[in-house]
């Protein structure tokens, strides 16, 4: 028969790998938490819909990465393959701009896109992300970008660059798209067929290229900058100083244009320069006209999403060893204690260590072997004598010293070592 395998750009986290999983969500968690949000959870299908308004039709994201089917009552239903729109759907269905005028939010799980896999790129990959919705001012910029900037830190990242831009208001972008698309049009024939499609739908997109003769072109085309206005000069200013008032350092990128429709003002992405091709970590930034366009007050909003898949990528190479706890391996080779020793893991696993128990009825020998693949720090042991005797053996497997123990003094033997 043959064997089903993953679906192509679908991964399995082994277990050799989730500890590393769980330590960057602890990390998130943790992070999010020092920083005043709550944590949102939303369903991975939504209304097709949603994702249609609120990234846009004509994004490669929904026009061509999208999975989505019509169900049995024919809603059109997709995967999500951002969660942005997720929260802000949430946002106004559950009215939580009235429980209160600044809402902190942050999420984590999975994504999906029917992108070409490669490394750093997958079908399926984890996002983790905030959103700060309510507040108009620059310093709600500047604390999303340092959550952000704290977590990939305290990941063990260190190769990182925070990449800053503005596209300004409403108004300054629908000048510059204008201006950008009068400068191009005459290169048109020489633009790719992707280019040229853009410069009908999303104009701003091509500054994004990675083809030579079109960055050639870009080097002299309008910069957005020219078209800040007053306050857009003065938000996109006022950011950068929290910034350097935080001593997170930035450079600045007049072409970073993120690939969603809904963005006003700062943009941000951080990268990495240890993992290749794929090198945006955590892309951002202010998405003024979103929840307004989804059916919500015109609320004003903040965020980031970031990839997890890739942030791991950056720190396989540089991981520094956390303390784990400790570890017993109760070996058990007298069938009558079996019940007894079930006694035993349970009292010594609420004293915060962690406990292997032999379910397997090995000899002794093979026992010992498990309990020394498993790394663990101390075996205690029963056998015949030692249920007879009430009495058990610890064997330190660091340093092979032994001794016996009453088992009702077992206990406070494991409460007196330093863990
Ligand atoms: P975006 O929603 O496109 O701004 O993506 C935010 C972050 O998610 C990126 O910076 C990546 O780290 C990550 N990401 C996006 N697409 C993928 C993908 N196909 N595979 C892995 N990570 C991704």
């Amino acid at each position: 028969m043959n064997q089903i395998r993953t679906i192509k750009g679908t991964h399995d986290v082994l277990p050799d790998n989730s500890k590393d999983w769980q330590r960057l969500e602890k990390i998130i968690h943790k992070n999010a938490s020092l920083f005043g949000y709550n944590e949102i959870r939303t369903p991975i299908i939504e209304e097709a819909g949603l994702f249609n308004r609120g990234i846009g039709e004509n994004t490669d994201i929904v026009s061509k990465e999208m999975y989505s089917w019509v169900d049995r009552d024919n809603t059109t239903i997709a995967l999500r393959p951002e969660m942005t729109a997720s929260v802000v759907r949430s946002f106004i269905q559950h009215s939580l701009g009235n429980q209160s005028s600044l809402q902190r939010l942050y999420y984590m799980g999975p994504s999906f896109r029917r992108e070409r896999p490669q490394k750093g790129r997958q079908r399926q990959f984890h996002q983790f992300g905030v959103e700060a919705i309510g507040s108009n001012n620059p310093e709600q910029d500047a604390e999303v970008i340092a959550l952000g900037w704290q977590i990939l830190s305290e990941a063990g990242i260190s190769n990182l660059e925070l990449k800053l831009s503005s596209i300004g208001s409403e108004d300054c972008r629908n000048k510059y798209r204008n201006e950008l698309v009068n400068f191009l049009k005459p290169y048109k024939s020489k633009l790719s067929k992707v280019s040229q499609q853009r410069l009908i739908n999303n104009p701003l997109r091509i500054l994004d290229t990675k083809n030579k003769d079109e960055i050639d072109i870009i080097k002299s085309s309008p910069i957005i900058e020219d078209f800040y206005t007053k306050e857009d000069r003065s938000h996109f200013k006022q950011v950068q100083d929290y910034l350097n008032a935080i001593e997170i350092p930035f450079s600045l990128d007049p072409l970073l244009v993120r690939g969603l429709d809904y963005y006003t003002q700062t943009t941000f992405e951080i990268i990495s320069n240890d993992i290749g091709a794929q090198d945006a970590l955590l892309g951002g930034g202010r998405y003024d006209g979103l929840i307004k366009s989804l059916g919500g007050k015109d609320t004003p909003a903040v965020g980031f999403a970031a990839g997890m898949e890739r942030i791991l990528l950056a720190i396989s190479t540089n991981k520094d060893n956390e303390k784990t706890r400790p570890i017993i391996y109760i070996v058990c080779v007298e069938k009558d204690a079996l019940g007894s020793v079930q006694k035993i893991a349970k009292g010594l696993r609420s004293l915060g260590y962690n406990v292997l128990l032999e379910t397997m009825r090995r000899s002794m020998k093979a026992q010992m072997r498990e309990a020394n693949r498993c790394d663990a720090n101390f075996a205690v042991i029963v056998g015949e004598q030692e249920n007879n005797e009430k009495t058990v053996q610890v064997k330190n497997l660091n340093d092979g010293n032994q001794e016996t123990i009453d088992q009702k003094n077992l206990f406070n033997h494991f409460k007196s070592l330093t863990i």
